[in-house]
């Protein structure tokens, strides 16, 4: 008789936290499976295809059998001269295209696994809560240790830095941060930064700004971390396609900033992966050279979701602020639910999917967040069935 043979988990992965957006996965399956209509606005991907001109630059380079080798880890030279050239025209920022740009296979790529570079077990990284999971999942297959930094309302959603001890800020190694941010959709001032820096060179702490969002703006452009002075001195930027262009599936993005962090992340990308295919580089050099008219009608588009999202929540007597930046809006539950049974109820009585707060932290518990990456129509109608329901 054969023999089950069972294999147990690696503890750093037995300590995953319960991963709820698995449990909302089942109850979305369940409820397709009953027939129900679901508008899902849990989704934080564009649904909106990426520009014809990028995928014809794709098609070009795949034909080319230059590219079908093995590329470089670091990215070619075209593509972080591209990167280089499109900080200067955007954020004014002058990088050196050798030393201080990275290319990524999509930004959570290298969010993942910086700390595996800087953090030994035991140190600790500063993680925003509520914030993108990978923050504290890379820091735990790291051995680090998280320390949350919660985002409050009452404090713009920006977290107040000068409330963490000082025993936790010696043993910080690296600090992640997210403007504009997922998944309240805040932005962050320039004095903001600046204070961090502040921080980050008295403890030498790294800091590591997740920038993906920039350029999903309603408002004021948002800032680059490195249009700050002395941001090179302390941290890096990552940035994605990803957002910007419609291109979630391409996986491709890149990190800036101080050379020697950058250096850092690419000894362990050097060891593990072999980069990004060279033709999704070069279609990715048509994109960041792509004319701003094809970006300002995608965010027209968002602007008029948000619109009709916020006003329609409102209208419900919702407690929110108007995004000014993101494709989420980020709401507080009625006071009779926390996140999880308000997802529940909104998706039993009225098919509409939204995520819980809690799943991006504890401090995102009485909150859910909406994403409106999905056409008007279903937002006219996710507020209209919701209004049957509030
Ligand atoms: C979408 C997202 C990313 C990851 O994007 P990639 O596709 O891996 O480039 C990183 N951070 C945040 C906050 C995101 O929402």
């Amino acid at each position: 008789m054969k023999k089950k043979v069972f294999f147990d988990l690696a503890s750093r992965v037995n300590h995953l936290s319960p991963y709820l957006f698995a449990a909302i996965d089942k109850m979305k399956q369940k409820s397709l499976e009953k027939g129900v209509d679901l508008i899902d606005l849990s989704i934080g991907d564009p649904d909106m295809p990426t520009p014809s001109h990028i995928v014809n630059a794709m098609k070009k380079a795949v034909e080319n059998s230059a590219n079908h080798r093995y590329p470089s880890y670091e990215g070619m030279l075209s593509y972080r001269e591209a990167v280089a050239k499109w900080y200067k025209k955007r954020f004014n920022v002058k990088l050196d295209p050798h030393t201080e740009v990275l290319s990524l296979i999509g930004s959570k790529e290298g969010i993942g696994h910086i700390p595996l570079a800087f953090v030994n077990p035991g140190q600790t990284v500063l993680v925003p809560s509520p914030g993108y999971p990978v923050y504290s999942v890379g820091t735990l297959f790291a051995g680090g240790k998280s320390y949350s930094m919660p985002l409050r309302k009452e404090n713009n959603f920006l977290p107040d830095l000068n409330k963490i001890p000082k025993n936790v800020l010696h043993n910080a190694k690296l600090i992640f941060l997210n403007y504009p941010n997922n998944p309240t959709s805040a932005t962050a001032p320039r004095e903001f930064f600046t204070e961090a820096i502040r921080i980050a060179l008295k403890y030498k702490i790294i800091i590591c700004h997740d920038a993906s969002y920039t350029e999903i703006y309603y408002d004021k452009k948002p800032l680059s971390f490195m249009q700050i002075p002395e941001a090179k001195d302390v941290g890096i930027e990552f940035h994605s396609l990803s957002k910007t262009y419609n291109m979630t599936g391409w996986r491709i993005g890149f990190a800036v900033g101080n050379k020697n962090v950058l250096a850092g992340l690419g000894k362990i990308k050097t060891n593990l992966d072999s980069g990004v295919f060279q033709a999704i580089q070069e279609a990715a050099v048509t994109a960041l050279g792509t004319d701003d008219s094809i970006l300002s009608h995608i965010r027209g588009k968002y602007l008029e979701r948000r619109d009709i999202l916020y006003n329609g929540l409102k209208k419900l007597g919702m407690n929110l602020i108007k995004p000014k930046a993101t494709f989420y809006a980020w709401v507080m539950v009625p006071s009779r639910f926390d996140s999880m049974k308000f997802v529940t109820y909104m998706l039993d009585k009225a098919g509409v999917l939204a995520t819980p707060g809690n799943g991006f932290g504890e401090a995102g518990e009485g909150y859910v967040r909406f994403a409106f990456t999905a056409p008007k129509e279903s937002l006219y109608e996710a507020v209209d069935r919701l209004k049957r329901i509030l």
